[in-house]
């Protein structure tokens, strides 16, 4: 059963998510968006990021099982999939005792608990002795991750999209119902995914007010250092961090950073930029030759970011919306596997019909005239599910 699904947002999300349903072989997919791999814009996170795989999720959360599943996937395409720019990193996490309650600590907290929840889903997961921690370290976690190089990995995404049978095109959106306009085979779509990240808070219809932005500066430098290393906080000011990313392939060395929440400045602050380059020496001092400073890094360029931030966490559910042309469409906020069955949930038999008998029993009321749609509706429900059942019979596709 194929679907024609528009997804709205070519950053990590939207590729990942357009991969998956282009990958099944079910869907026909097209992906819109202002901003492609290749552009650099402060309303486009994922070029920015780092970009790591470091699990901040709290236990038992949704994200959680999102960042559970996550880790299979990135370690087989680090391990088997060169061409993708993810490579392996060892990393540590410091923990400073005086960090406690600053947003940067919060936004650590669980990666550098010694029980993390993590601890059996990366490899080499273990707590530093005292004896392997810098001066001013309280504690440490280390275990392998990944660090991509988003200047390969975006493209590499988009192509493998390409390869897939996804198309790909241009377009600036007010309102998502506009996205249901947009499929390649000039149909309407069956279903909007909606992967715009931060721009969801102005987007007509989404308007989802949850959402914040958390500045991120970065100095991208062609120094190396083997080794993805962070700490909880420093002492510059508690809404400042202290990171260092080794990329693959090339890359450079992502020095960062800070988590300015609600802070939509687009352009790097030059002191900020000089007190991340020298906490990054001071963190791993064999970033430079012996005895040298911040002059002795070649930096590649300086960066801001706004990271996607909600204060619900991250919104993975289906809605049906009024169009601004007075059209109703299906949006779905989802992570790549939920999108897949989603999608092919809603355009069988089964999934319209329990849709249909949810909505005749919302219906009935003491009245006859609530009664009567109400069952009516529940029965057309009914004879939906029955028909899954009749293998002869195929469901249609709007
Ligand atoms: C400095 C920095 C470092 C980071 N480091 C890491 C890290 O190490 N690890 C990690 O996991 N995360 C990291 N992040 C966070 C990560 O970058 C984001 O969570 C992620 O990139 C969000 O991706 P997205 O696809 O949701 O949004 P985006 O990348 O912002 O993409 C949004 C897409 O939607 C499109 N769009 C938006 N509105 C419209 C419209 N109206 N019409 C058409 N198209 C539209 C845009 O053009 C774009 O294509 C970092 C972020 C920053 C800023």
């Amino acid at each position: 059963m194929s679907a024609n699904i528009v997804v709205l947002g070519a950053g990590v999300s939207g590729l990942t998510t357009a991969l998956l349903l282009a990958r099944d072989g079910k869907h026909n997919v097209t992906i819109v968006a202002k901003h492609m791999p290749g552009d650099y814009d402060i309303e486009y996170a994922s070029p920015w990021a780092g970009a790591n795989y470091l699990p901040v999720a709290k236990p038992g959360s949704p994200s959680e099982t999102y960042e559970r599943n996550t880790w299979p996937e990135l370690e087989r395409i680090a391990r088997d999939l060169p061409e993708a720019g993810v490579h392996f990193q060892d990393t540590v996490i410091y923990r400073r005792a005086k960090d406690a309650g600053t947003d940067v600590a919060n936004w650590f907290a669980e990666l550098i608990k010694e029980d993390a929840w993590f601890k059996d889903v990366v490899p080499n997961f273990r707590i530093l002795p005292k004896s392997e921690l810098p001066e001013g370290m309280d504690g440490a976690t280390a275990f392998t991750s990944v660090c991509m190089n988003t200047a390969i990995y975006l493209p590499w995404l988009a192509s493998q999209c390409l390869k897939h049978g996804a198309q790909i095109r241009r377009g600036v959106l007010s309102h998502i119902s506009e996205a249901a306009h947009l499929h390649h085979s000039g149909k309407r779509a069956d279903v909007v995914v909606n992967c715009t990240g931060l721009s969801s808070l102005k987007l007509g219809g989404v308007e989802d007010t949850a959402l914040y932005p958390a500045r991120g500066q970065i100095v991208l430098v062609r120094n190396d250092l083997n080794v993805m290393a962070s700490v909880s906080g420093t002492d510059d000011g508690p809404d400042e961090a202290t990171y260092l990313m080794h990329r693959a392939a090339g890359g450079g060395c992502v020095l960062g950073g800070c988590l300015q929440k609600d802070n939509w400045e687009s352009q790097p602050d030059p002191n900020l930029a000089v007190r991340i380059m020298k906490r990054a020496i001071e963190l791993c001092p064999e970033l430079v030759p012996k005895g040298k400073g911040i002059e002795a890094l070649s930096v590649i360029r300086h960066g801001v970011g706004l990271r996607p931030m909600r204060h619900e966490g991250i919104r993975v559910e289906k809605d049906r919306v009024s169009g601004k042309d007075g059209a109703t469409g299906l949006l779905e906020f989802q992570i790549p596997p939920q999108v897949a069955r989603y999608a092919s949930f809603m355009f069988s038999f089964i999934g319209r019909g329990v849709f249909y008998l949810f909505i005749g029993c919302v219906m009935i009321g003491a009245k006859w005239y609530h009664i009567a749609p109400g069952v009516i509706t529940a029965v057309i429900g009914i004879a939906y599910i029955a028909l899954e059942f009749v293998p002869s019979i195929e469901p249609r596709r709007t």
